[in-house]
């Protein structure tokens, strides 16, 4: 059915915001582990903050697992993984003394390699304790075993130093992949992810990003399904994403244009689409 001309009418004063970008972009696993974002206990927020930032930088994250804190599941989600092909897998928890974590016997089971202690990060764990004790943060100082087994990693690990709490992640080149281990406390997994992941993968990304945010006036999602069926083909290059979103009391739609490419391309791919979107809108004849 037509979409009716009341439909049509919010005036949302100019409708485009510009922000960044789409496909052929390098992709990003993402595999959270932990039992508690299974059972629903522990939002991933982890995923998010990755998610959006990797996409800023040019790489979109193809799949987004949370696995169980069980050697077999994380061992063979990395091999899965692998098999896809991305560029990189990010694992983010699992690191710490108690024996529920284990992600990084799992990541070196996952990779056909042993797991070893490592000097250099037993030397991290140690420094780690010792400052929270300094600062007072710590009751006990000194190393025992359980903190010790953070300090083994998968043969060829490069350990990332954890600014915030005491395990150290890991960088692992495997084959193509690069594989990172880092943190699940929020705070710990993001000062490692700014300083060393998000420009490691800089340099993977290849093009500009543009994503445009058209706000349209359309009540009904349904009632786009039609005219984006007509412009997939048309702008083959541009990712169309509709989402609904309330505007005042109205319920309006926001569709995400993204494109990626050399900088003047994206611009006008985005251009040309959100006008034809636009224009399809404004004649009233979204859904014929
Ligand atoms: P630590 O450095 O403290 O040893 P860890 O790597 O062992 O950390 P976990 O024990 O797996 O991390 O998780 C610690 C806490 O971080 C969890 O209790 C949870 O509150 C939070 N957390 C873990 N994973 C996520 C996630 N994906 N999103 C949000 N919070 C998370």
């Amino acid at each position: 059915s037509a979409v009716s001309d009341a439909d049509l009418t919010v005036d949302l004063g100019g409708g485009m915001d510009r922000e960044s970008r789409t496909d052929g972009l390098p992709r990003v696993a993402l595999m959270p582990v932990g039992r508690e974002l299974l059972t629903g206990r522990v939002l991933d927020s982890n995923s998010q903050f990755l998610a959006s930032n990797l996409f800023e930088r040019g790489l979109l994250v193809q799949r987004v697992c949370s696995v169980d804190d069980e050697i077999g599941a994380i061992a063979r989600e990395i091999r899965r993984c692998k098999a896809d092909g991305v560029a990189a897998i990010i694992t983010c928890g699992g690191l710490g003394p108690t024996p529920d974590d284990m992600t990084l016997k799992a990541v070196a089971n996952g990779l056909g390699r042993p797991c070893l202690r490592d000097d250099e990060a037993l030397e991290h764990v140690e420094r780690r304790y010792r400052e929270l004790h300094e600062a007072g943060r710590l009751l006990v100082p000194g190393m025992n075993p359980d903190r010790e087994k953070m300090a083994w990693l998968p043969l060829g690990s490069r350990i990332l130093p954890n600014s915030v709490g005491t395990a150290p992640g890991v960088d692992i080149a495997w084959g193509r992949t690069r594989v990172f281990c880092l943190p699940g406390v929020p705070a710990e997994m993001k000062a490692m992810a700014e300083s060393w992941v998000f420009p490691q993968l800089d340099v993977l990304s290849n093009g500009v990003i543009r994503r445009l945010t058209l706000t349209l006036g359309v009540l009904d999602e349904s009632s786009l399904a039609a005219v984006i069926r007509r412009l997939v083909p048309v702008h083959p290059l541009v990712h169309m994403k509709p989402s609904p979103k309330r505007f005042g009391t109205r319920r309006v739609m926001l569709v995400h244009l993204e494109s990626e490419g050399d900088e003047e391309d994206v611009e006008a791919r985005i251009d040309a689409c959100a006008k034809d979107l636009q224009e399809a809108v404004d004649r009233g004849i979204v859904d014929r």
